[in-house]
């Protein structure tokens, strides 16, 4: 099959170049609206968990292509996740923390505040950050080079007031397209 959109970082464009009035910041609302009607859309044609699946494996591609461009090679857990706490609140993503951390990496559990996809949106009884949970697996399996799987118990669409991503070394993107399991928590 040709493709049309095979992702790649210069998709995201000069922005100092084409956009020298209104610079790199747009309102959050219209990040939302995208991704709202999106689901949508994608729902009614796909269905609930396929749909949530596909944003899981954007999140995914997504966390690698973030990792490889934002974040920048290093080797060592904690300059990871410095690095990974600055660039997250320098652009308005987030505001993470590590709650948990298994001494072999085969676990770790991450607190966003302030979440861009749900933070102040209603409380609906599930959880709605798979993009989110698929970019902590993108970013994991970036740096520590195997997949991991990732979940999120705590969400603002439950009634919490931040979100929360439990991973854990598993099979990576296969799993979770066939284990509805992992993706509905
Ligand atoms: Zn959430």
């Amino acid at each position: 099959m040709e493709r049309r959109y095979p992702f790649s970082w210069e998709l995201l464009g000069g922005l100092n170049e084409g956009r020298p009035t209104l610079g790199r910041y747009a309102r959050l609302e219209a990040y939302r609206l995208m991704q709202y009607t999106m689901r949508d859309v994608l729902e009614e044609r796909l269905g609930t968990q396929q749909t949530e699946g596909l944003f899981y494996q954007a999140g995914q591609l997504a966390g690698k292509e973030f990792y490889q461009h934002m974040i920048g090679e290093t080797h060592e857990g904690q300059w990871l996740l410095r690095r990974l706490q600055q660039v997250l609140r320098e652009m308005g993503l987030g505001l993470l923390r590590l709650e948990e951390a298994a001494p072999d990496n085969s676990r770790f559990v991450f607190v966003l505040k302030e979440d861009l996809d749900c933070s102040g949106g209603p409380t609906k009884g599930y959880s709605s950050c798979y993009f989110d949970a698929g970019v902590f697996s993108g970013v994991l399996e970036a740096f520590f080079q195997q997949p991991y799987d990732v979940v999120e118990t705590e969400c603002w669409s439950l009634g919490d007031e931040r979100c929360r991503f439990e991973a854990k070394v598993g099979q990576g993107l296969g799993q979770a397209f066939c284990d509805s399991s992992l993706v509905h928590g």
